[in-house]
């Protein structure tokens, strides 16, 4: 078994779609990025890589690489969940969790949790999105940015 983490922080800011678990949520603002700036995805991508020891997702999807730019960030889900298939890896499960101060995300959890179901095939039994808001505190309380952590633990297929 091997486990990884990793956090995620993206600006919020009008004139972006706020994209979360690969759900397009309706708010005012969205998350400002490379990509389509999804960061509860980077955070589990992330954390699958560094279960890996395989570095950074910076190192594997630059943000200076024209390929990546307003990618739908669960094809780099995908790519990494092939890549941990090929180590010979699956998933154990996966804990995550978004800090945002609105809008709500209790209606979109189950979709997102579908969503990393789907992209990194396994049941949607192993996958926990969780979220919770800053209280008014801090860059996530001031509605600046959003900041997405995720665990995971990793099983050796036999
Ligand atoms: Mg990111």
């Amino acid at each position: 078994m091997r486990i990884g983490q990793s956090t995620d922080i993206h600006r919020l800011v009008e004139g972006r779609d706020l994209i979360l678990g690969g759900v397009l949520i309706p708010h005012e603002k969205g998350l400002l990025g490379h990509s389509d700036a999804d960061a509860l995805t980077h955070a589990v991508a992330e954390a699958i890589l560094g279960a890996l020891a395989l570095g950074d997702l910076g190192k594997w999807f630059p943000d200076t690489d024209e390929k990546w730019k307003g990618v739908n960030s669960q094809i780099i889900l995908k790519e990494v969940g092939r890549m941990m298939k090929e180590k010979g890896y699956r998933i154990g499960n996966v804990d995550s969790l978004i800090l945002i101060e609105k809008p709500k995300m209790a209606p979109h959890i189950e979709a997102m949790r579908q969503n990393f179901a789907e992209a990194l095939d396994c049941p949607i039994s192993k996958i926990s999105v969780k979220a919770t808001r800053g209280e008014g505190l801090g860059f996530v309380g001031r509605e600046e940015g959003v900041l997405a952590q995720a665990v995971v633990l990793l099983e050796e297929c036999e």
